[in-house]
């Protein structure tokens, strides 16, 4: 009998959406007379915009003939995707060479894969909370080493985001070799700013550390200090790697895409006192283990970048953006410390003194019938918090905040 990877054993079972959706469905079947609101869906609402639609429709007409039929693409997607992605950088100031961006099926499947490329002694560093993928692959590969109090694993270094810092992680006593930055940041909503974010090039400059920036949720930044890419910052192309994705912006998390930018400039330790290039790594992991986004995806995705499918798609942004605008401010007139919400479709909040994650979230249940997500679920520094999603629908919302005056 084959043995497993050892490394399997040691992931935590993933209770906290098994947990929530059982004690929602106890209540619900206690109450049948009460409409249960959930202020806690991960995913979009709205539908594809119509540009994406039509691009779609075009797309798979091309499949059906032969001038226009599309086997096995490029790996690392196409050049018309690629060359989109560096026209929407150079908007921001970022200049990119279509060599530096990999079109994947998805940042969730990028940011998991991307470890691979990193020793197994690597010392890897999350900011707690923190979005499960950076620790679970981490794991899955035997870096995390073995689970230790709160959930955590003992040789990962979780950076604490909580509102004693601002939700910026401080810099640890020793220089880790990865660290994982999600700004605009899930679960928090809260943001790096500029200087924030370039204290933290700098230190990774300083101490030879990798940061791997995931970006999902750059479309949802409001303010002007906050930079949508990491590229923004001097210096950084020779220490981050940075995850786009199509899911939130576009409402992509069915049709699958994604853009990696992986500079050339951008070279780690050989083990044997050089350097190589990281570009040309993850070009090689993804030749061996991945045949590309459809055809068909990549030219949806392509739609997003026109001035049409920009436009339409960030008409779906600032109606998911208003909605937690309304949330926001719906809990803050109530006398609740909030965080978030304002460049992101997340918000944190703080439960009231001496009432825990999961007791909030029981509360908000029975008095409200509103669900929402324990901050414990994320990380140990969760704990005191619950996240609230803005991505329910304008109706759902105005209910669900009418209910929050109420409480
Ligand atoms: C939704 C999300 C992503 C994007 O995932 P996809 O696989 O592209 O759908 C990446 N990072 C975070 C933190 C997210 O919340």
């Amino acid at each position: 009998m084959v043995q497993v990877n050892q490394s399997y054993l040691s992931l935590q079972k993933n209770y906290l959406f098994t947990e929530i959706a059982q004690k929602v469905r106890a209540y619900k079947a206690a109450n049948p007379e009460l409409r249960v609101i959930s202020l806690g869906i991960g995913d979009v609402t709205k539908p594809l915009v119509p540009a994406v639609i039509e691009a779609l429709h075009a797309a798979v007409e091309d499949m059906g003939a032969a001038a226009g039929f599309h086997g096995y693409g490029p790996e690392q997607g196409y050049a018309f995707l690629r060359e989109a992605v560096v026209d929407e950088y150079a908007r921001l100031g970022v200049k990119l060479d279509a060599d530096e961006v990999f079109i994947g099926d998805g940042a969730k499947s990028d940011i998991g894969n991307f470890q691979e490329l990193f020793d197994e002694k690597a010392v890897i560093a999350v900011t707690d909370p923190v979005y499960p993928v950076y620790v679970d692959s981490n794991a899955m590969s035997g870096r995390a080493g073995l689970p230790c109090e709160q959930g955590r694993f003992d040789r990962l270094v979780y950076l604490p985001c909580v509102r004693e810092n601002g939700f910026v992680p401080d810099f640890p006593a020793k220089a880790p070799d990865v660290l994982y930055l999600c700004s605009p940041n899930n679960p928090t909503g809260t943001t790096l700013d500029r200087a924030a974010l370039t204290a933290w090039v700098d230190y990774a400059r300083k101490n030879g550390m990798l940061i791997l920036y995931d970006a999902a949720y750059e479309a949802y930044i409001t303010e002007k200090d906050i930079p949508h890419s990491i590229f923004e910052i001097e210096g950084a192309r020779e220490v981050a790697v940075e995850f786009r994705s199509y899911s939130k912006i576009a409402g992509f998390t069915g049709l699958r895409c994604s853009a990696t930018i992986v500079p050339q400039d951008l070279r780690i330790s050989d083990g044997k006192g050089g350097d190589t290039d990281l570009n040309s790594l993850w070009r090689r992991r993804q030749c061996t283990k991945y045949n590309g986004c459809p055809y068909i995806v990549q030219k949806a995705a392509q739609a997003v970048h026109t001035e049409a499918g920009r436009a339409q798609v960030m008409d779906q942004v600032r109606g998911y953006l208003a909605n937690a605008t309304a949330i926001r401010s719906a809990l803050s007139a109530q006398g609740f410390e909030v965080y978030g919400g304002v460049n992101a479709p997340y918000i944190w909040l703080r439960t009231p003194e001496g009432t825990t994650s999961w007791g909030f979230f029981d509360l908000l249940l029975n008095k409200a019938q509103l669900v929402c997500t324990p901050g414990a679920g994320f990380g140990a520094s969760g704990e005191g918090y619950v996240r609230l999603t803005a991505f329910g629908t304008p109706e759902d919302t105005a209910e669900a905040i009418s209910r929050l005056r109420s409480l």
